[in-house]
């Protein structure tokens, strides 16, 4: 039984129904199982399925199982077998010892077709691809299939020497019988089988002849005894399919398909395919480019599993299509960051700020909270001399309307956690830039409040001290796609659509002296900028390289 019964959403009703005394699986323990196909690496759409998957189970009780999908023998990889395991360990659930690949049971599918030709229920055929398509029929007409009858036998020995290599690819299919007059096309007599003389990656060439993905998955699942087969919409019309396969054939178990709707996103695309030519035709820095929708992507923007798991959580399970703002996204990251990062000081655009009241070769150390959020993370040091960086457009040499940060003669300022200052005036060079920005500090006011308890009139803002300060590359990353609904009619299309702007490289930029060994996973709040995160491939002591992971406006309204 489900603990929390608010929280039950409408496949959870149905399971709920089916184990409750009286049910099809009553007593029994729910198991699901997430089935990807190891072509490509897992996105955001993935992370909902698996959510729902993993989430379900654990929420009744129950197993889920890792399947790779490789009925298909097309370009998989151990590659990414590996990194799909990885990425769902690192989301945080677990499948046990229940990993399996569909390609371990193709003695068994076989066996099952098989059975199903013995019955009756399924014949050799030999149409060709264009004349299946020709005699498909339409709504109103029925479909023709003029080897429907052929004599069981018969079909059984031309199905073992499909199987035994005998024929080309195509020359034959194994087709279910079912109904050629069907509303529903997945029913007029389906191919089951194909003939491809193809090298699978793990059966290597022991089979030419491969089961179709309708045929095969409830095979898989009932020999694994899942209970649950929860899948996308498109799957839909293929239920009628799947339950056929099921109650045809003597497979040892009865799973229940049901249908949720994919997950879709602003400003994103979640298709293998285009994602794959986004890495293969060098649009992105591979598939773990922090702009990328992927889960080593999100990784390596500084995404935690917590904030995706969050987000699958509140997208919800629904029945109807719907595209959630990206903004979203990064609103449970922020969320999840606020709480836990640590807060730190960093300048992306430095200039040089000199206190000119404040004794040269002096020193001296502040003692500073890591997170307001959360006391238990302590306090660490940070240096304070005469020479600090400041952020170039904290200063203006002729201000603006309603300018509260520095200008000469300006309002009092506050260097956060530190002193308070007044900018005196400022040094140029011959084409009249600013290269030092000239101030004042009250001594009585460590720590950045008055001794006297006046009013403070200009804004707050960061700095690290230029004696300690160490170098970093920062990198900020817009959305990677302008259009707000991708066009993925074709790559050409597509790339059209994607923002150039979507990668912004700064270097020389300037990080307090506690982030000289940083590294990931870390997440840390550069005070007034955002939250940024080590680059888990480039970034390293000497050569530190940070992401930013989500600035700090929020762009998301909730319930706009
Ligand atoms: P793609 O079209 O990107 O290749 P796929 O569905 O073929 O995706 P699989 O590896 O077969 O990729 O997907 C594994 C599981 O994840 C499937 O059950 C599929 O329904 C689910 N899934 C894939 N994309 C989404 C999505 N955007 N939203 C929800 N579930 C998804
Ligand atoms: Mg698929």
């Amino acid at each position: 039984m489900a603990e929390n019964m608010e929280s039950l959403n409408f496949i959870d009703r149905f399971i709920q129904e089916d184990i409750a005394e009286g049910g099809a699986y009553a007593g029994k323990t729910v198991h699901t199982r997430f089935p990807p196909e190891p072509n490509g690496y897992l996105h955001i759409g993935h992370c909902k399925a698996l959510t729902i998957d993993f989430g379900t189970a654990l929420k009744f009780g129950g197993l889920c199982n890792l399947r790779m999908d490789d009925t298909n023998p097309t370009k998989e990889d151990v590659e990414f077998v590996d990194a799909i395991k990885e990425d769902i360990h690192w989301l945080g659930f677990d499948w046990g010892d229940r990993f399996y690949y569909g390609s371990d049971y193709f003695e068994k599918d076989y066996e099952y077709a098989v059975e199903l030709i013995k019955k009756g229920l399924a014949y050799v055929c030999e149409l060709t691809p264009e004349q299946f398509k020709e005699y498909r029929g339409d709504l109103n007409t029925p479909a023709i299939s003029p080897y429907r009858d052929r004599p069981i036998e018969e079909s059984l020995d031309l199905f073992a020497r499909m199987r035994a290599g005998e024929f080309e690819d195509n020359k034959y299919t194994l087709r279910a019988k079912i109904d050629l007059a069907s509303g529903n096309f997945n029913m007029r007599d389906p191919v089951i089988y194909r003939i491809r003389h193809m090298h699978h990656h793990r059966q290597g060439d022991k089979w030419c002849i491969y089961p179709m993905y309708d045929f095969a998955h409830p095979i898989q699942d009932a020999l694994e005894g899942i209970t649950h087969s929860l899948c996308s919409l498109e799957f839909e019309n293929h239920r009628p399919l799947y339950n056929w396969v099921v109650e045809n054939t003597s497979v040892p178990h009865t799973p229940r398909q049901i249908e949720f709707a994919r997950l879709g996103i602003d400003h994103t695309v979640l298709s293998k395919r285009y994602l794959r030519a986004l890495v293969e035709q060098g649009f992105v820095d591979g598939w773990d480019d922090p702009r990328m929708p992927t889960l080593c992507g999100l990784r390596r923007r500084g995404f935690t599993p917590a904030s995706i798991r969050n987000f699958c959580e509140r997208v919800g399970v629904a029945k109807s299509p719907n595209t959630i703002p990206l903004a979203f996204l990064d609103f449970c990251l922020r969320e999840d960051l606020n709480e836990t990062a640590q807060r730190v000081m960093a300048v992306l655009k430095p200039v040089k700020l000199t206190i000119t009241n404040y004794p040269e070769g002096q020193t001296e150390t502040m003692v500073v909270e890591n997170n307001p959020n959360r006391p238990e993370d302590g306090t660490r040091e940070i240096t304070f001399s005469r020479n600090l960086w400041i952020e170039s457009d904290d200063f203006l040499a002729e201000p603006v309307p309603k300018y509260k940060r520095l200008y000469p003669n300006g309002p009092e300022c506050r260097l956060k956690g530190a002193y308070l200052i007044q900018c005196t005036g400022c040094v140029t060079d011959e084409n009249g830039n600013v290269t030092e920005i000239l101030a004042t500090y009250d001594p009585e006011s460590r720590g950045g409040d008055p001794a006297d308890g006046r009013k403070v009139k200009g804004a707050t803002i960061h700095w690290v001290d230029a004696a300690t300060a160490v170098d970093a590359e920062v990198r900020q990353y817009e959305n990677l796609f302008q259009a707000v609904n991708p066009d993925t009619s074709s790559m050409e299309a597509l790339v059209k659509d994607m923002n150039p702007n979507s990668l912004e490289v700064l270097t020389g930029c300037k990080v307090e002296a506690s982030l000289a060994n940083a590294k990931a996973p870390a997440s840390y709040q550069f005070m007034r900028l955002g939250y940024f995160c080590p680059d888990s491939k480039d970034c390293a002591p000497g050569h530190l390289v940070f992401n930013r992971s989500v600035s700090l406006k929020d762009s998301f309204k909730p319930g706009k």
